[in-house]
């Protein structure tokens, strides 16, 4: 099935959770979809093979893409293909992502190096590799999952917070710089929801046995979080269905260039979407302080 209106659709992290969702959800409403995944031939060499066929037997435009985010080689090869076939594509979505959890002094400088390396740096690797032809097309939209932990922090997740804070500066600095562009850059805030993250979080090597030393009351804390989380993950009163994420990620597709919200919170927001709602007049104040006032106002050079 394809429809007339179809857009190209890049995203990356698709071997699961929210990622493979929205990947098989767009293609089956008829966009052009590159679900793109780290391991295609390896670890998720299944995963990967099952999307293929599931490509074939709906008739859906659903490609399985290799693309490791903390690889330039790897992002590069993946954006030459997608834009040898498509031109530049109308939306990238920016939504692989790990999240590190432990005592925030037990991680070595490394370990958070490489936390930053996917949460980040990999979100910059892909842009740069998608922007040239997105600019030259004077339109087209990103979509930066982020995450209440943007906006919030807590014990024990202060590596992961240090990412997708970072993430959340960045993105509005190029929100300002590309809207003269065309280009729009978004950022959807999911709270808890089910899926690998969790269950995947990367463990620091605690090297030196920093985390000994910490008294019992905060590693009990630690050691209980995972229970802490399915508890408020399985309350049925709460919304933490994946799917809210996707189709948030979808209205945002479909919303006209220029009245897209920079930030879209998702799920159980512990009070980030009055934080947001306050950060708006500060965020114009600033550009107005720089005399830059023009780039809050996207110029897209046509309907996207
Ligand atoms: P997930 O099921 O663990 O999915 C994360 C995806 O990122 C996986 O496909 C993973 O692939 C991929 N990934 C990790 N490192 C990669 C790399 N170097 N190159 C390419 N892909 C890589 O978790 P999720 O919840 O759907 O996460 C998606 C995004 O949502 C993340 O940015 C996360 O921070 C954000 N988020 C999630 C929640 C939540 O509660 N679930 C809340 C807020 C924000 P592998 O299988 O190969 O590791």
């Amino acid at each position: 099935m394809y429809k007339s209106n179809a857009k190209t659709v890049v995203i990356t992290g698709c071997s699961s959770g929210f990622g493979r969702q929205v990947s098989e959800q767009l293609a089956r409403r008829g966009d052009r979809v590159f679900a793109t995944m780290r391991g295609t031939e390896g670890k998720n060499a299944k995963i990967a093979a099952e999307m293929r066929q599931l490509a074939v037997a709906e008739k859906i435009n659903l490609q399985v893409l290799e693309l490791d985010v903390t690889s330039s080689v790897s992002v590069d090869a993946a954006a030459a293909i997608i834009i040898n076939e498509c031109g530049a594509p109308d939306v990238v979505i920016n939504n692989a992502g790990q999240m590190y959890i432990g005592f925030t002094e037990s991680f070595s400088a490394d370990e958070l190096s490489r936390q930053l390396d996917v949460n980040v740096v990999g979100v910059h690797r892909v842009n740069r590799a998608f922007l040239p032809a997105m600019r030259q097309q004077g339109r087209g939209l990103f979509i930066n999952i982020s995450s209440v932990a943007g906006r919030l922090s807590a014990p024990f997740f202060g590596v992961y917070h240090a990412s997708k804070w970072a993430l959340e500066g960045y993105s509005l600095a190029l929100r300002g710089e590309l809207a003269s562009s065309g280009v729009d850059v978004v950022l959807v805030e999911p709270g808890p929801f089910t899926t690998e993250l969790f269950s995947s979080s990367p463990q620091p090597q605690d090297i030196d046995g920093r985390v000994a030393s910490y008294p019992l009351m905060a590693r009990q804390t630690l050691d209980n979080l995972a229970q802490t989380f399915e508890a408020m993950l399985k309350d049925p009163t709460l919304p933490t269905d994946p799917g809210l994420v996707v189709d948030r990620i979808i209205t945002l597709i479909e919303m006209s260039a220029g009245n897209r919200p920079f930030r879209s919170v998702v799920g159980l927001d512990f009070g980030v979407t009055k934080q947001n709602a306050d950060a708006v007049p500060f965020d114009a104040a600033v550009l107005e302080a720089f005399g830059m006032t023009e780039f809050a106002t996207l110029k897209p050079s046509e309907f996207q």
